[in-house]
């Protein structure tokens, strides 16, 4: 990650639980993570990691009861946003931080035309009056892309395609200029053509306002495309994180190791088939005392039950982290396709 750019969101050991019946879900276990102003950070992981609940929590909308951050800390150009009252993060939800939702549809008030949703932002958040709030509106839907912007803002959501709606969510989170962009899944539910445009527009949206960007997703062909930086998520944590080309060249983790074992390529063949990640999660009721990840992994030694796994600095310079003893510097293990530095193996308690 560029050190001059500003950070422009940091999260600092988050610990995020949900009081359900029965007991506790330690849904997101002590997550750091930070974006830089004009960059984008893909969080990756199966369902259920904790990638969207980690964003949700910092934007205060994890639903409270049953959800509750029990710890850490999450700053947002320096401003700390955990421990906000309502009126507080609403001035900032939608001014400073934007969200993008896989189901725009659900986003939207269908009873509402598109550009007065629109307008309404500003006018809360920007103090303008209906008539400007109206033209900002129009101007934005043209922005992200939208024809005939004037004559679509003057209908309804359930008026616009898949691809037209995930547009006008795109205008709507941009209305205000956030300095942080949180997009959850924003193209999963588009065909490919689509998907590329509402990518290319993010993009160059991007690339004009210099906005930082979460992408949250499944899809590693998306992030390829999309990220700089990337934070893979496994049972609540970040297990490694790094840059786009430490991730997808040099991946040190055995999750990641799986994750991309479970992507198609362009080498692949008709008849080869995609390797599943076998077994399941761990059950976050009571998180495993070593590695979330041991009951999958092929390369689980009698360490990664019993204690849980350091964050091993990859690269010298600490850009590159992965949560497993295989890249503990006392570590016996030689695996031919993970990448692991060279370090003393000596005294080896592995
Ligand atoms: Fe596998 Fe052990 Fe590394 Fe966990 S700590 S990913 S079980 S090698």
């Amino acid at each position: 990650m560029s050190e001059n750019k500003p950070k422009a969101l940091v999260i600092d050991n988050l610990h995020v639980d949900f009081a359900v019946q029965g007991g506790r879900v330690h849904a997101v276990r002590g997550v750091s993570l930070e974006v830089n102003r004009g960059e984008t950070l893909a969080i990756v992981g199966e369902s259920g990691c904790g990638k969207s609940v980690t964003m949700m929590s910092v934007m205060g909308l994890t639903p409270s009861p049953p959800g509750r951050v029990i710890s850490g800390s999450a700053k947002l150009n320096g401003q700390e946003l955990l421990g906000l009252k309502t009126p507080q993060l609403n001035r900032i939800r939608g001014a400073d931080i934007g969200m993008i939702f896989q189901d725009p549809m659900s986003a939207l008030n269908p009873t509402m035309k598109v550009g007065e949703q629109i307008a309404e932002t500003l006018m809360i958040h920007k103090a303008m009056g209906h008539r400007e709030a109206l033209q900002r509106a129009v101007a934005l839907l043209d922005r992200t892309k939208i024809p005939e912007a004037a004559k679509r803002a003057q209908q309804y959501p359930f008026e616009f395609s898949g691809g037209m709606l995930q547009r006008a969510m795109i205008a709507m989170s941009l209305a205000c200029n956030p300095s942080v962009l949180i997009a959850d899944e924003p193209t999963t539910a588009l065909d490919v053509t689509i998907q590329n445009q509402v990518l290319e527009l993010m993009r160059e949206i991007q690339r004009d306002e210099g906005m930082a960007i979460v992408l949250i997703t499944h899809d590693l062909g998306v992030v390829a495309r999309m990220a700089e930086q990337i934070a893979v998520m496994y049972a609540g944590q970040i297990v490694e994180s790094g840059s786009v080309d430490d991730i997808f060249y040099r991946s040190a983790h055995p999750y990641t190791q799986g994750l991309k074992q479970a992507m198609p390529s362009l080498t692949m063949h008709a008849e080869d088939r995609l390797e599943a990640i076998a077994g399941s999660p761990p059950d976050l009721f009571s998180p495993p005392v070593g590695c979330g990840y041991c009951s999958r992994c092929p390369y689980a030694m009698n360490v990664c039950e019993s204690m849980p796994p350091p964050v091993v600095d990859v690269a010298q310079d600490g850009s590159h982290n992965s949560r497993c003893w295989l890249q503990h510097p006392q570590s016996t293990r030689i695996i031919d396709d993970l990448y692991i530095p060279s370090v003393n193996r000596e005294d080896a308690p592995c």
